[in-house]
C-alpha cells in the first residue's frame, strides 16, 4: 500500500488493508509472524512540507517466546501517529504528546510507503522479552526441557556455596 506524497491534501484519504501469512526477521530469534491483521488509515496534508498519517492496526500475530522458545499468538490492538516533515530542524524539535504513540519521519521520496510504517510500528512494539504466559517456566538449563509442560528430573542444587563447608564438617561429625 503505497501513497503518492503528490496526491495528498488537507482533506484526508481514508482507507484499509489488511496484511496477512507476513514472516518478519524470520532469521533472528526476535522474529515473527503477521498471522492476520486490519490496518486502518488517514493519511492528510497539514502544510507544504508536512504530512499527517494517523493509524490503527488490530488482528493477531504469531511470535516466539523469550523465555522458553515455543511460538505462542498474541493479539495486536494499537494506534500511532507519525508526522512526516521535509525540514530536518523539525526532528529535532518533536516532543511527543504522550497519550499516543506518535513518531516523526522524515519526509523523502515521492511515495509513502504505509505497510511499511505500519510493519516497523509492529515491530517496535513488540517488548524484548515477551513471554507466552505470564508465569512461563522457561527450559531447564540442564536438560533443555520445556518446565511448562512439567518438571524434569534434574536434580537442582539450592543449597548455598558458603553453607557448603559447614554442610561438610557436620557430615563428617555424624
Ligand atoms: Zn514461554
Ligand atoms: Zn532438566
Amino acid at each position: 500500500m503505497r501513497i503518492e506524497v503528490a496526491k495528498i491534501e488537507q482533506r484526508p484519504i481514508k482507507g484499509d488493508f489488511r496484511i496477512r501469512d507476513r514472516e518478519m526477521d524470520s532469521d533472528s530469534t526476535d522474529g515473527f509472524t503477521i498471522k492476520d491483521c486490519r490496518v486502518e488509515y488517514e493519511l492528510y496534508r497539514i502544510s507544504e512540507s508536512e504530512l499527517m498519517l494517523k493509524s490503527h492496526y488490530s488482528g493477531s500475530i504469531n511470535l516466539v517466546c523469550t523465555t522458553c522458545l515455543e511460538a505462542y499468538d498474541e493479539e495486536v490492538n494499537h494506534s500511532f501517529s507519525l508526522l512526516f516533515t521535509a525540514d530536518p530542524a523539525e526532528l529535532e524539535g518533536f516532543v511527543p504528546p504522550d497519550d499516543m504513540d506518535s513518531d516523526v519521519q522524515l519526509l523523502t521520496g515521492d511515495v509513502i510507503d504505509l505497510e511499511r510504517q505500519v510493519l516497523d510500528t509492529m515491530r517496535l512494539n513488540i517488548p524484548m522479552a515477551h513471554q507466552c504466559r505470564e508465569s512461563c517456566r522457561g527450559i531447564c538449563p540442564t536438560c533443555g526441557k520445556n518446565l511448562n509442560e512439567g518438571d524434569c528430573d534434574c536434580v537442582v542444587d539450592t543449597v548455598d556455596p558458603r553453607w557448603k563447608d559447614l554442610e561438610l564438617f557436620l557430615n563428617k561429625k555424624e
